[in-house]
């Protein structure tokens, strides 16, 4: 029998509004947990979700009505926990009804929908029993047994064990080299406490404007070991935090030999473990230039860059993307001379233009050099160093000298690692590994997480997609929502961005409106020596209602949680600008651009 879904109780007391949206339309599977529409109160812009999986059969209301707690907004068959309706008919309309979608329309777009098959990709729910490979190894013929197998423990997979064991589930964590994964040991982590030492060196070497002179020595070794000690501290918090929820933690590498059996490799041995559930969370790597494979001395990659003894000269760096960028800024502090080749025009290429220049700006301020419009080429040793030979689009080549070349041009996604394929697991063809809105493979009960999954590769897109997995596993109401996903890069001044820029908010439909303050108008950010730099915030004009925000300032990383939860929770721009913020802080700014796209603002103009 259909049944009808009425506009539940609103989070801001109201009664009633109007619709704005639909997130959801006829014929389209939903998850538990997932925004179906849009509703705009006289106090903010409220996105309804729905507790249960269903099946939308058809829409009730349209966009521009008026709608009161209680209205049936669409009628809808319930779906069973994998999504599947309960009624045969529903399957007999094929692969369409596979798609489950919670992308907003109009937000970044996750990789997580799932679409018809064109017969390139992975097979859609309903096809899937009918093409399967038949696993080779059984969940009764198995060594050992687990609930939910998660492979990789970094951000992604050890947040969705810890999750799904306090859900009760009994989980086992296999991990091949460190716990915590690329982010605590190799990535966001050790750059980090790097990035900070190498702050505390240059402040100390650049103080001379407000009477203050020091002779500044840097010894790295003793730098790596404090890094190293700060990643230890996490990385034994994680095996602690996984330990106490009660997880299995098993030192191998797993790969799957069937649709229900892993084989785990350890030091003493290999055991098949039968699993309900697996999640794959394997990660991601650093895609290496032809020709320049890392060798830890002459050619690095980011992990040797961050676990250098000591301090080159001169530093070769190729690709000016966010890792790149970070690094470069560390070495320059540091006293490296740092060039900078990069076969694009300017540095952080996919963000806008206004961004890259403040950051580049600052970073040919602490010494950086940039080559744009140039490929590396090749390299030979040189004595102590390396040359490298660099080559623009026209052919041109120039040859340049340092101590290392390091390489950092981008990440790929690990999912070779697993064989996916006894699992009957395909990756598209950049190698991620399809998934629908809980994070569901096309075997409903193998999920992946993380880096292996899509773009944006950042671990709190990980643990955040970890913990969608782990709910749906326990059968709780979830689905990932990308449109409020936020991204740092740690330069100086940082930059962090959220949601949409004003180009992209106009090609979704909306009328934009802008809104910006410099850093040079607040206070506190001259207080700290750093001015460069502006929060702007995007707005729908009509509604008000915030859609992105991007900023370049100090602590923006930081700044940019404020902006995550009015995106997240539909606030508009009255609601940031009227809220009173502390002064004075970097993040009055936030109000000021907010005040500054209603015409309102006070410390600029
Ligand atoms: P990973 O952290 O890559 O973990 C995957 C794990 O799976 C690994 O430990 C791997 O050993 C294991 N594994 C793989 N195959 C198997 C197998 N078959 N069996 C058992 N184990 C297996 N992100 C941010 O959000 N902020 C930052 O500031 C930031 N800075 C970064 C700086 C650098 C230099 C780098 C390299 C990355 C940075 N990142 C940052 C990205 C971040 O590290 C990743 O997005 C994040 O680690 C992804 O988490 P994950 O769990 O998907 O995968």
């Amino acid at each position: 029998m259909g049944q009808q879904f009425q506009l539940p109780e609103l989070d801001d007391g109201t009664d009633d509004g109007t619709l704005v949206a639909w997130h959801v339309e006829p014929g389209e599977r939903v998850a538990a947990g997932s925004r179906v529409a849009e509703v705009e109160t006289d106090k903010s812009v409220i996105e309804v979700t729905i507790p249960e999986s269903v099946a939308v059969t058809e829409l009730l209301r349209a966009p521009g009505d008026t709608v009161a707690v209680g209205d049936a907004l669409f009628s809808y068959e319930e779906t069973d926990s994998d999504g599947e309706t309960d009624r045969a008919a529903t399957d007999d309309d094929g692969p369409k009804s596979a798609v489950t979608r919670t992308d907003d329309d109009d937000g970044p777009k996750s990789a997580v929908t799932r679409t018809d098959d064109d017969g390139s990709g992975p097979q859609p729910a309903t096809q899937r029993e009918s093409t399967e490979t038949r696993p080779t190894v059984h969940e009764g013929d198995t060594d050992d047994r687990t609930e939910v197998l998660v492979v990789g423990a970094g951000p992604g997979g050890y947040v969705t064990a810890i999750k799904a064991a306090r859900y009760g589930l009994d989980v086992t964590l296999v991990e091949k080299e460190a716990y915590g994964g690329t982010c605590l040991n190799f990535g966001c982590i050790p750059s980090k406490a790097l990035i900070h030492g190498s702050d505390v060196a240059h402040e100390a070497r650049n103080a001379g404007a407000l009477g203050i002179t020091a002779e500044v020595d840097v010894d790295v070794t003793q730098l790596v070991e404090w890094k190293d000690g700060v990643v230890d501290t996490l990385t034994g918090g994680v095996e602690g935090l996984c330990e106490a929820a009660g997880v299995t933690l098993v030192d191998g590498v797993a790969r799957f030999v069937g649709e229900h059996a892993a084989a785990v490799e350890t030091a003493d041995g290999t055991e098949t473990v039968g699993f309900e559930y697996a999640v794959v969370a394997t990660g991601s790597r650093l895609i290496e230039v032809p020709g320049f494979e890392p060798d830890g001395e002459y050619v690095l990659d980011s992990r040797d860059a961050l676990a250098m003894e000591s301090l080159p000269e001169s530093l070769l760096v190729v690709g000016a993307g966010y890792i790149g960028m970070e690094l470069s800024t560390v070495f320059a502090k540091l006293g490296t001379d740092v060039t900078v080749v990069e076969m694009f025009d300017d540095v952080l290429p996919i963000y806008e233009d206004d961004i890259s220049r403040i950051v580049r700006e600052q970073a040919s301020e602490y010494g950086v050099e940039f080559r744009f419009g140039e490929l590396a080429d090749h390299w030979e040793h040189d004595g102590d160093g390396v040359r490298v030979w660099t080559e623009t689009e026209d052919g041109e080549t120039t040859e340049l000298a340092a101590d290392a070349v390091l390489t950092v041009v981008g990440r790929e996604p690990v999912s070779d690692t697993v064989n996916l394929a006894a699992a009957g697991i395909e990756t598209d063809e950049d190698g991620f590994i399809p998934t629908d809105a809980q994070g569901r493979t096309v075997r409903d009960h193998i999920f992946a997480i993380g880096d292996v999954t899509s773009e944006p590769m950042l671990a709190h897109k990980a643990m955040h997609e970890g913990e969608v997995a782990a709910a749906a596993i326990a059968g709780e109401p979830a689905a990932l929502d990308h449109a409020a996903m936020p991204a740092a890069v740690f330069t100086d001044p940082e930059v962090a961005t959220v949601g949409l820029t004003s180009e992209e908010a106009a090609e979704a439909g909306y009328s934009p409106v802008t809104g910006q303050m410099p850093m040079s108008g607040n206070g506190r950010a001259l207080t700290v020596g750093s001015a460069d730099g502006f929060v702007r915030v995007v707005a729908d004009e009509p509604s008000g209602r915030v859609l992105g925000v991007q900023m370049v300032a100090p602590n923006a990383s930081e700044l940019l949680g404020e902006a995550t939860l009015a995106i997240e929770h539909g606030l508009t721009l009255e609601a940031l600008a009227g809220t009173v913020h502390t002064h004075p802080t970097l993040s009055e700014a936030v109000m000021e651009a907010a005040a500054d796209a209603r015409g309102e603002a006070i410390h600029t103009h």
